[in-house]
C-alpha cells in the first residue's frame, strides 16, 4: 500500500509512526534484527517502515533483502531509501524494478553524498553494473522527476527535509533553513507526496519551520503530510556526535539535563526518552490540519523507542478481529 493512502484511511486525529531500519553487514546481524523487527511489528504496530540505502549503493544488495523481508515476509509497508548521486542510472532502474517485484509502493527519494566528478570510481560494484552511461543526478530532485518520468503514479514518494537547514546546504555561509525552501517546493512540485525531516531536538526549530512550509506561498505544503523525525538519545558520546553530523542543535536546558547523568549510561537513557516524548507531546498539541505522525530512526535498536511511543501512545490498538466484534474482546482476567 502507499504510505498516503494508508495515511488518508486513518481516523480524524489518529497519530501515527513509522521506523526505520538499516540493513546490517552480516548474516548473524540480519537474523538478528529478523527476530527484533517481528517482536517490534507485533508490539509497536507501525505505519510503515523505512529500509535505509547506503549512499552511492553500497548497500543496495542488503538494503533489498532487508526491504524484501519487511514488505513481503513480516507484511509491513515498507518504504525504500534510494539515494542517486554516485550511482549509474542502470542501478536505479534495476533498484526500482526490484523494488516493484517486491510488492514496494513507496520510496524515499534521497541525494546521498555530494555527486563526486570522476565517474563512480571508487562506487562498489554492485552500484556499478552496466556501466555508468545514462543519466547524471546532482539533486535529489532530479530522482523525484526521473521516477515520476518513468514510473508515474506507481510509487509514492518521499523526500527529505531539515528543519534547522541542512549542513552543506544551498547558502555558502551558513546552515538556513530559508535557502534550502525554494529546493524543497522544486521537489514537492516534481511529484513528491510525503516529507521526512532530519532528526532535531529544538522542537520550536521544528515547530517554525512546519509553519513556515505550511504558509509557503507557493501552497505546495499546505495538505502535505510532513513527518518529523524522532532520533532516540542512546548515549550522550553519540548524541553528541549525531547532531554535530547532522548539524542538529541541542537546546540548552536538554544538555543540561543530560549532562547531569551522562556518567550513567541508563541515567541517559532515561532521561533521553523522557527529552524526546516531552517533544513528541508538544508536537501533538500544536494544531495541524493533517495528522500528526513521527518518524523514528531506530537504529535498530528496539527498547528506548519502545517506551517513547508507549509514553507518547502512538502505538495503534490491535485491529479488532472477527471473532472480537462477534463476542467482544478476549480478556485476560486481570482487567
Ligand atoms: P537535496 O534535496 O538534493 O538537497 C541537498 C542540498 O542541496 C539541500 O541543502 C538543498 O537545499 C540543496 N539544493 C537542492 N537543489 C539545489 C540546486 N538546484 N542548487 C543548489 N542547491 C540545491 N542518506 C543516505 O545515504 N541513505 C539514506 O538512506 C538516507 N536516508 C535519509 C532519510 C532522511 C529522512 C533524511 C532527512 C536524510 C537521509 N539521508 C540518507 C541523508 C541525505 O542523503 C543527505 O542529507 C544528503 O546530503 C541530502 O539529501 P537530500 O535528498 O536532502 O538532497
Amino acid at each position: 500500500l502507499k504510505i498516503t493512502d494508508k495515511v488518508a484511511a486513518l481516523r480524524p486525529g489518529e497519530p501515527f509512526h513509522s521506523l526505520e531500519f538499516f540493513p546490517p553487514k552480516t548474516t548473524m546481524g540480519f537474523d538478528n534484527l529478523e527476530a527484533r523487527l517481528r517482536r517490534m511489528a507485533c508490539a509497536l504496530r507501525p505505519l510503515f517502515v523505512n529500509v535505509t540505502w547506503g549512499a552511492g549503493g553500497s548497500t543496495a544488495t542488503k538494503s533489498l533483502q532487508l526491504a524484501e523481508l519487511c514488505q513481503r515476509q513480516l507484511e509491513l509497508t515498507t518504504c525504500l531509501h534510494l539515494t542517486c548521486t554516485n550511482m549509474s542510472q542502470a542501478v536505479i532502474d534495476e533498484t526500482l524494478e526490484a523494488a516493484k517485484e517486491i510488492g514496494i509502493r513507496n520510496i524515499l527519494a534521497l541525494r546521498g553524498d555530494p555527486p563526486r566528478n570522476e565517474e563512480y570510481s571508487n562506487a562498489p560494484s554492485d552500484a556499478t553494473a552496466n556501466g555508468t552511461s545514462g543519466i547524471e543526478f546532482e539533486y535529489a530532485v532530479d530522482l523525484v522527476k526521473y521516477i515520476r518520468e518513468k514510473h508515474g503514479d506507481y510509487f509514492c514518494i518521499g523526500v527529505a527535509a531539515y528543519p534547522e537547514g541542512h549542513v552543506e546546504g544551498a547558502c555558502p555561509e551558513r546552515q538556513d533553513v530559508e535557502f534550502d525552501i525554494p529546493f524543497l517546493v522544486e521537489k514537492v512540485k516534481a511529484g513528491a507526496d510525503f516529507i521526512m525531516t532530519q532528526l532535531f531536538y529544538d522542537v520550536d526549530k521544528y515547530l517554525s519551520f512546519e509553519k513556515s512550509l505550511r504558509d509557503e506561498p507557493s501552497g505546495v505544503f499546505r495538505d502535505l503530510p510532513i513527518i518529523p523525525g524522532m532520533m532516540p538519545i542512546q548515549s550522550f558520546q553519540m548524541l553528541k556526535r549525531i547532531t554535530k553530523l547532522s548539524g542538529a542543535s541541542i537546546p540548552p536546558d536538554i544538555l543540561t539535563r543530560l549532562e547531569d547523568v551522562k556518567g550513567d549510561d541508563e541515567g541517559v537513557k532515561r532521561e533521553g526518552v523522557n527529552i524526546v516524548s516531552e517533544i513528541i507531546e508538544k508536537i501533538k498539541s500544536t494544531e495541524s490540519t493533517q495528522l500528526r505522525g513521527f518518524h523514528f530512526y531506530t537504529l535498530n535498536l528496539e527498547k528506548a523507542v519502545s517506551f517513547i511511543l508507549e509514553r507518547t501512545n502512538l502505538i495503534p490498538a490491535p485491529e479488532e478481529s472477527v471473532f472480537e466484534e462477534i463476542d467482544g474482546p478476549i480478556t485476560n482476567g486481570n482487567n
